[in-house]
C-alpha cells in the first residue's frame, strides 16, 4: 500500500458478530478469562490481551499505525512524548553509560536529559550537530547513543540522519531520532538507518490538541526493550487517548499536505514584512513539503507582548500542531528549561515567535499576522 493508504487501513479488520466500523474502545484495565487454560493461552502468545498496562487493543493501534507509516517493525505506545524518550533511552542505555544529544533541543526534552538522567546514573553531553566533529570530539568509551531531532524546535534546522547514522556505525553506537515536527509524512529516519523513532504524539499524530501521547519505532528485538521499560515502569497510554490518536492519525496526510502547502504560503508572505527581522522557514524536507512549522523573530520596533495580543482568532499556546494556526513563544515557554547562555548561543531570543500552521484558508492565516503587525 501507499502513504496515503496504509494511513487509514492500519487497523484489522474486526471478526467478531457485530461488526462495527469503527474501532471499539477498550476502556477496560483488564481482559477476562474463561478458565485457567485460557489465560494460560496469553502467556503462550495465543492470546494478545491480559492487562491494560501490559497491552490494550487501542494503544496497539496507535503505535502499529504509526510504525506502518515510519517503516518499521514495531511501534509502542505510551502516555506521552516525554515517557517515549524516556522508555527508547532507557531501552539502550543504564547507569554507568553516556548518551550524546543535539543542543538545540526541545526544552522538555532538555529538562529530562540535563536533570533527570543524571539522577539514575546516565550521563549526557549536549552537542552542536550542525558541526558532526562536535558530536564525534563527545564520544566516549562508554557512550552507547546518539539523540537528535529530525526538524529541530525552535529553529527548524534539518538534520543530516545518513551522516548521523554514519557516524553513529563507526562507533558501533545507537541513533534515536525525535521525528515529532516532519511526521513519517516528511521524513522517515528509519529509512537512513536510525534505530529508534520518537514521537510526541500529542502533536501532528493526534493532530486535533485533544491528548497526551506518544509513540517508539523500531525493529522487533530494541522495541520488545522499549515496550518493557513502558509496561514495568507504567507510563502505558490509556486506551481512549489510544482510540483518540488512531482516530486522528488516520488524516496526517491531508494534514499534513494543507498545513505544509499554508506554512510554505505564510513563511513566503512574513518574509516580505518589514516588521520582521527573520523567518525560519526550511527548504527541501521533503517532496511533499516543508512542514507546518514557521519560526519568526519580530523586529525590534514591535512589541512582543502586542503582537501576541492583536492575534484575533489565533489561539496563544505552549504546543504545537493541531489543525487551528496557534502561536507560541519559545523563550516563556517550550524552551523555559533551556540555560540562557545556550539559547543565546542558537539565537532563541525573546522577540521569536514559533507558529503552528493550522488547515485554514491560507489567505486568512496571512491577514490574520498581517493585522497583528500592523502599527
Ligand atoms: N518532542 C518535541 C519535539 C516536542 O515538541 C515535545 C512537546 O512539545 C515533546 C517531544 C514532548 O512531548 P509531550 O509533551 O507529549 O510529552
Amino acid at each position: 500500500m501507499r502513504f496515503e493508504t496504509k494511513n487509514v487501513h492500519f487497523q484489522e479488520k474486526l471478526d467478531s458478530k457485530e461488526i462495527s466500523k469503527a474501532k471499539p474502545i477498550y476502556q477496560t484495565s483488564a481482559f477476562a478469562f474463561n478458565d485457567l487454560d485460557d489465560m494460560e493461552s496469553f502467556f503462550s502468545g495465543e492470546k494478545s490481551y491480559m492487562y491494560t498496562r501490559v497491552g490494550n487493543p487501542n494503544t496497539d493501534d496507535l503505535s502499529k499505525g504509526v510504525a506502518d507509516l515510519e517503516g518499521a517493525e514495531m511501534g509502542a505506545a505510551s502516555s506521552s512524548g516525554i515517557s517515549a524518550i524516556l522508555a527508547g533511552v532507557l531501552a539502550v542505555a543504564k547507569a554507568g553509560d553516556h548518551i550524546i544529544a543535539t543542543e538545540d533541543l526541545y526544552g522538555g526534552t532538555y529538562q529530562l536529559f540535563a536533570k533527570e538522567l543524571p539522577d539514575f546514573g546516565i550521563e549526557v553531553s549536549f552537542a552542536d550537530f550542525s558541526d558532526l566533529q562536535d558530536v564525534e570530539n563527545n564520544i566516549k568509551d562508554n557512550t552507547v547513543l546518539i539523540y537528535t531531532e529530525s526538524i529541530t524546535n525552535p529553529l527548524l534546522r534539518i538534520e543530516d540522519l545518513e551522516e548521523v547514522v554514519n557516524l553513529a556505525k563507526k562507533h558501533s553506537l545507537k541513533t534515536m531520532v525525535d521525528n515529532t515536527f516532519a511526521t513519517p509524512y516528511l521524513i522517515r529516519p528509519h529509512e537512513a538507518g536510525v534505530d529508534l523513532v520518537v514521537h510526541s504524539a500529542t502533536k501532528y499524530i493526534g493532530g486535533h490538541s485533544d491528548l497526551s501521547a506518544g509513540v517508539v519505532t523500531g525493529n522487533t528485538t530494541l522495541m520488545k526493550k522499549v515496550r518493557g521499560r513502558i509496561t514495568n515502569l507504567g507510563s502505558n497510554l490509556g486506551p481512549f487517548d489510544g482510540w483518540l490518536g488512531s482516530r486522528g492519525l488516520k488524516t496526517l496526510s491531508l494534514r499534513m499536505e494543507r498545513q505544509s502547502a499554508n506554512a510554505a504560503a505564510l513563511a513566503a508572505s512574513l518574509a516580505e514584512d518589514k516588521n520582521i527581522e527573520k523567518v525560519y522557514y526550511p527548504k527541501n524536507v521533503s517532496a511533499r513539503g516543508n512542514g507546518a512549522i514557521v519560526t519568526i523573530v519580530l523586529a525590534e520596533n514591535v512589541d512582543v507582548h502586542e503582537f501576541f495580543r492583536k492575534l484575533s482568532w489565533v489561539k496563544v499556546v505552549p504546543t504545537l500542531a493541531g489543525v487551528e494556526t496557534s502561536v507560541t513563544h519559545p523563550v516563556g515557554t517550550s524552551h523555559r528549561p533551556v540555560p540562557e547562555k545556550t539559547r543565546e548561543k542558537l539565537g532563541v531570543t525573546y522577540s521569536m515567535v514559533r507558529i503552528s500552521v493550522g488547515i485554514e484558508d491560507k489567505e486568512d492565516i496571512i491577514e490574520v499576522f498581517k493585522q497583528a503587525l500592523e502599527g
